[in-house]
């Protein structure tokens, strides 16, 4: 019970401490931030052995390292060394692991992250959920349904924050009956399930499920399935980004603008070289947790990819904008100057001129063998132009900045490789520490 008043007590301060912190004005909090950043580092060298080593072998004077320009002089930490080192040398000193979360995260690569945060860490990140929603109107009185394989054994105070949860996991129908049971004015879930949901559920359905607005999380979702989400229950649909190891990162507002939460994470945009891309450009993200003394991650390659932007948006949020995700870190091409160009975009290029000349190509596949070569080979499609193919080349090139050479090889079939999913876009380039 002394436990349970403790962890409430956390949580009421995290929430006034969030959204406080979202009124400042954006000069203010920025310092605020970049304060806390220092402070997120300097624990992790004193607490936390592996960052001390880290430090320590790479010669960096923990003591000079007083602003967000200076931390760049700091190595990358990567999953691998993450669970290499976990938990002994990972987790600070003087933390009783046994009253921590444990949680751990499969990503896209199917191998595990274990991580661990304190009780009042926690707090924190479901304040930061509850902004989330406050920032596109929920209040407490509002009943929630989350959609998830696990229940968050969200605390309920009176009337207040009543929520249900509904098992990700369970059929379809059964969802449904269980949010017509429930009556949420607020819907939350991964986006894929949510769509799925808003294509089962039948005009008689709907008339008992009836939500003021919908958040969906934790995949990558198309605007047109947003679209689709949002017509079909007839209220707005916002969009979050945040991972299993650091929480929100980035949240969009009532203007659908992503936000992103300087008061949890910082976030750096770099290239493949390690330098600072501009506003608008596309770059790796790395992130630092500034909430979890107990296990920080210190310029931490996620290896999702995005731009930022330095617009300030109407709803008058003083955190940063986040203008758009580009996927994963691993699909993108690496161009001689460290820009990256998405695999999504050399994608579509090929798709718009296979929609364009239809017999064109039967099938290709696009190679980058090194920073300064890509080979694509080609099985022609029955009315095979050439100066169809150099119009789609021209088109690549512009996309390459021209300064990567592309080889075609003409070939009769493209083998199958042994991975579970072929992929038509594919890089070769070493993706380590830039
Ligand atoms: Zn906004």
């Amino acid at each position: 019970m002394m436990e349970n008043a403790k962890f409430l007590w956390y949580l009421f301060q995290s929430v006034i401490d969030v959204h406080i912190s979202a009124c400042l004005p954006s000069g203010l909090q920025r310092r605020l931030c970049k304060k806390r950043l220092i402070r997120s580092i300097r624990n992790a060298y004193e607490n936390v052995p592996f960052y001390r080593q880290k430090y320590d072998d790479a010669g960096v004077d923990i003591n000079s390292i007083r602003t967000d320009d200076d931390i760049k002089r700091l190595p990358f930490v990567t999953k691998d060394e993450i669970r290499e080192n976990f938990p002994e040398r990972i987790v600070a000193r003087g933390i009783n692991r046994e009253d921590c979360h444990y949680s751990a995260t499969t990503g896209s690569t199917g191998r595990s992250l274990p991580f661990i945060f304190t009780k009042k860490t926690f707090a924190f990140y479901i304040a930061t959920g509850v902004r989330m929603y406050t920032m596109i109107g929920y209040r407490p009185w509002h009943r929630m349904a989350y959609i998830k394989y696990t229940d968050l054994h969200y605390p309920r105070l009176g009337p207040f924050f009543q929520t249900s949860h509904i098992k990700s996991t369970i059929p379809v129908e059964e969802q449904i009956a269980q949010l017509k049971e429930a009556r949420p004015g607020l819907i939350i879930g991964y986006a894929s399930l949510v769509y799925e949901v808003a294509r089962r559920a039948t005009p008689d359905d709907l008339k008992h499920i009836r939500p003021k607005f919908i958040g969906i999380n934790s995949e990558l979702s198309t605007q047109d399935q947003r679209n689709f989400i949002s017509e079909t229950f007839g209220c707005p649909v916002y969009d979050e980004y945040s991972t299993e190891e650091t929480w929100m990162v980035a949240s969009q507002c009532r203007h659908h603008n992503y936000h992103i939460f300087t008061d949890n994470v910082w976030v750096e945009f770099i290239d493949s070289k390690g330098q600072d891309v501009k506003p608008g450009e596309m770059g790796e993200m790395v992130l630092t947790t500034t909430r979890s003394p107990a296990m920080p991650f210190i310029r931490y390659r996620i290896g999702d990819m995005g731009r930022y932007s330095d617009a300030a948006c109407p709803c008058g949020l003083g955190f940063p904008l986040l203008e758009s995700f580009e996927g994963r870190a691993d699909d993108c091409f690496i161009l001689p100057s460290g820009k990256f160009v998405s695999s999504l975009k050399l994608l579509n290029t090929f798709t718009m001129y296979i929609k364009k000349y239809l017999h064109l190509l039967e099938e290709f596949k696009v190679t980058q063998v090194s920073s300064e070569l890509i080979v694509i080979r080609i099985v022609k499609g029955n009315r095979y132009d050439e100066s169809q193919l150099e119009e789609l080349l021209a088109d690549l090139r512009l996309l390459l900045d021209n300064s990567v050479s592309i080889k075609v090889e003409f070939v009769n079939a493209i083998e199958k490789s042994n991975g579970i999913k072929r992929k038509a876009i594919e890089s070769l380039v070493g993706k380590g520490q830039p």
